[in-house]
């Protein structure tokens, strides 16, 4: 019954949104997982109608005719794309599935660039999964996050989504739709800003991305000068006013964010293995805050120089402990250098 009501639910949200459509159907639910509470009072703006239906560019999208339909499998382990061994996986921050038939089977670049998109309108995962699930909206993207942080996978990480309005970008990139106010200057909720960041940082981890670098120049962006892998989707269309002021003045913390959550990756992973020369004992890691401000040296002694600080109120695991010249020092597990531990106190656990 709850499944019948939110479908029905969801074709009206549809029709207002596509009005002028004459040939609207419910859409059906191709996932495990019924549509969850859809959105009974959200406001759907007519404006998202223009930037959802607006998924490619007839003059030049080659891909018009390109298969649509069912096929969920990806491309075989180890897939090679322009040289190089490939692996396709979708990310598991994902809170609902519905699959668009909208899309390009399979994409023909690897996975190289980001484009955030903003959606006029706060809609929710399941609205995105029901207009993206018609055939007709001609559009798709592979992600989308609704105002409330949850995430929807619509278009698997293989596929080529109907997004940016250009074949070349969305082969090659990652589309997320993030819902935005229904007003300039379309601003995000920050649980959703949050959850796009975080999104971004998995799909950049997983893709071996290892930084996200943005462009304030749209001809550095669309030539992926300077490392530029971030691009809008007024790149693509003029007038377009999509990512909208709000995201798009924003595009910078972002990716300084997702480099933030790929460099603490990197020092998790680096830290993991330790050095094959160092003794091994039985140490117990404990974990220290920092007392105040101090350096932090290559080796225990204060005749080596300090290569990094810590700050006041920071947590560090110390690995290690040796006494030099009366003064104990700790082995920091972040950095792999030695802190004086009069600076810093045991934290209880
Ligand atoms: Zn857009």
């Amino acid at each position: 019954m709850k499944k019948t009501v939110s479908l029905l639910l969801a074709a009206l949200l549809i029709l207002s949104v596509f009005a002028g459509c004459s040939e609207n159907k419910a859409p059906v639910d191709t996932t495990d997982e019924p549509a969850k509470d859809a959105a009974v009072s959200e406001e759907v703006d007519p404006n998202a109608a223009a930037e959802l239906s607006d998924g490619y560019d007839p003059e030049t999208d080659t891909d018009l005719d390109a298969a649509r339909g069912g096929n969920t499998e990806a491309p075989l382990a180890g897939t090679v794309i322009n040289g190089q061994n490939y692996t396709f996986t979708n990310s598991k921050l994902v809170d609902y599935t519905n699959l668009s038939p909208n899309k390009t089977i399979h994409r023909n670049h690897k996975i190289d660039t980001i484009t955030i998109h903003c959606t006029k309108g706060k809609l929710t995962v399941e609205t995105w999964g029901s207009i993206f699930a018609e055939s007709k909206s001609q559009a798709s993207a592979n992600y989308g996050v609704g105002d409330d942080g949850r995430i929807g996978l619509y278009v698997q990480e293989w596929d080529r989504s109907w997004q940016s309005s250009n074949a070349a970008n969305d082969h090659r990139a990652i589309t997320v739709m993030v819902a935005a106010d229904s007003s300039a200057p379309y601003a995000v909720s920050d649980t959703a800003y949050q959850a796009t960041i975080k999104l971004v940082a998995d799909i950049c981890k997983r893709n071996g991305i290892e930084k996200l670098i943005w462009s304030d120049d749209k001809e550095v962006r669309i030539q992926h000068l300077n490392g530029a892998n971030m691009t809008v989707h007024s790149d693509f269309v003029a007038d377009k006013d999509c990512p909208g002021e709000y995201l798009y003045s924003r595009m910078d913390d972002i990716a300084a964010q997702v480099n933030t959550i790929l460099e603490e990756t990197k020092e998790k992973t680096v830290t993991g293995s330790p050095c094959s020369e160092e003794k091994t004992f039985a140490f117990e890691n404990y974990l220290v805050k920092i007392k105040k401000d101090t350096g932090v040296r290559k080796n225990p002694g204060v005749k080596y120089s300090v290569f990094k600080s810590v700050k006041k109120n920071e947590v560090y695991t110390i690995v290690e402990e040796k006494t030099v010249d009366n003064i104990k020092w700790g082995r920091l597990k972040n950095y792999q250098g030695w802190i004086d531990l009069k600076d810093a106190e045991k934290v209880k656990q």
